[in-house]
């Protein structure tokens, strides 16, 4: 079989994210679809032509040998050897698009070619609740009461586990801003301190001791503030507390894991084995995030949780973009012994996201079921490639 060509598509989603998917073309007529995981923030159009150029080191080339493609754009393309969120995002959507195809030519889904299921479930939690757990909007909160609303509209929804970032708006409801009267780094005032531990506070309250919470911060504290925060809120035994410095400096990591009681998380920033090995060496997270689409794909990300095994430190797959990103997630987070939860966005559940794909995967009482279609088990539908709002065919 050989790689003929590869498209390329950028998707509008809701409130300002793009999702980047490719499709992989063979000359047998199978194709497989991947995610690039960079559906926010600055740099999704990077992506769409970030993976159009990495595309054309694997034209011509066989996609069931899925190791010699992944290490050919590794080596070849240069960048991708030190890193980074588009570099690696246009190799992992690739990889992601060839176990579809490996998946379809051998009829099987891809848990199988992975290894088999050592789940028939998995567990999923309510992810950033702070936008509010409504079926077809985001709200940013700002206000303590809502918080606790919110978590418990999730809980009456079926899961035992949400997530909430105290810090990520402001009281006037600016999002990830620079406020002057909001600031999160260098020392946290008393007031702001004090905001974001009434509303920690509110949604334990709120969900109760069975509930579990995962406390975010977004890289928006730093290594002083995450320690203040971090020490008031270790009374309320969250499950851990994710991303509470940027992943740049892994000893400012290690700083907090020892002066916090709470187990740190993080990895959506961070890519590939060689950008995890210190954080696992250091001890300085306890539960990896990597996303699919920016670790390196499928491929990666099974090497990236192996990894992490013998180090006792489990695995929360990040997850960020259309309902291929999710359904390739649902796949390897079946087969990994050391998998922790799933997270789900409430935008996976709203009308328009749903659209832009074939088939449609939903928790029920907070657990997913795992799809037993061949390949990840989600396309896009033809005419969501229609009319994508940018597109590129490489061949
Ligand atoms: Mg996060």
């Amino acid at each position: 079989m050989k790689i003929t060509s590869v498209d390329v598509f950028r998707i509008k989603g809701n409130m300002g994210w793009n999702y980047v998917v490719c499709r992989v073309n063979t000359d047998e007529g199978i194709s497989g679809f991947g995610e690039i995981g960079v559906p926010f923030g600055t740099g999704n159009t990077g992506g769409f032509s970030m993976t159009a150029d990495v595309a054309k080191l694997i034209i011509g080339m066989d996609p069931m040998k899925i190791e010699l493609t992944w290490e050919t754009i590794f080596r070849k393309a240069y960048w991708t050897t030190a890193g980074g969120a588009l570099e690696i995002g246009a190799m992992s959507g690739l990889d992601i698009a060839l176990w579809d195809i490996k998946g379809k030519a051998y009829n099987m889904p891809v848990y199988e070619l992975l290894g088999g299921k050592t789940r028939d479930k998995l567990r999923a939690y309510a992810s950033q609740i702070m936008f509010d757990w409504e079926p077809k909007v985001s709200i940013p909160l700002t206000r303590t009461e809502d918080y606790a609303k919110a978590a418990k509209k999730a809980v009456a929804d079926g899961f035992d586990c949400v997530k909430v970032d105290p810090v990520m708006i402001d009281p006037k409801g600016g999002i990830m801003g620079m406020d002057a009267d909001w600031q999160t780094r260098g020392l946290m005032k008393n007031e702001v301190l004090s905001i974001a531990v009434d509303r920690m506070n509110a949604v334990r309250d709120a969900v109760g001791a069975k509930v579990d919470i995962i406390c975010e911060l977004h890289g928006l504290t730093d290594t002083n503030t995450a320690i203040q925060l971090g020490r008031e809120i270790d009374g309320l035994k969250c499950l851990c507390m994710e991303e509470p410095v940027i992943p740049l400096n892994v000893e400012s990591m290690v700083e907090i894991a020892r002066n916090v009681k709470t187990p740190l998380a993080g990895g959506e920033r961070i890519f590939t084995r060689w950008g995890y090995r210190e954080f696992l060496e250091k001890r300085a997270l306890r539960v990896l995030q990597p996303d699919l689409g920016t670790v390196g794909g499928l491929t990666e990300g099974k090497k990236v949780a192996d990894m992490a095994n013998i180090y006792d430190v489990f695995i929360q797959y990040h997850t960020c973009g259309s309902p291929i990103a999710l359904a390739a997630a649902l796949q390897l987070e079946a087969v990994i012994p050391n998998f922790l939860i799933h997270e789900h966005l409430g935008r996976y559940g709203y009308d328009d996201t749903i659209a832009t794909c074939t088939y449609d995967y939903q928790p029920k009482d907070g657990l997913f079921e795992i799809p037993d279609l061949p390949g990840i088990g989600q396309e896009l539908t033809e005419e969501t490639m229609k009319n994508a709002d940018l597109k590129v065919t490489v061949k």
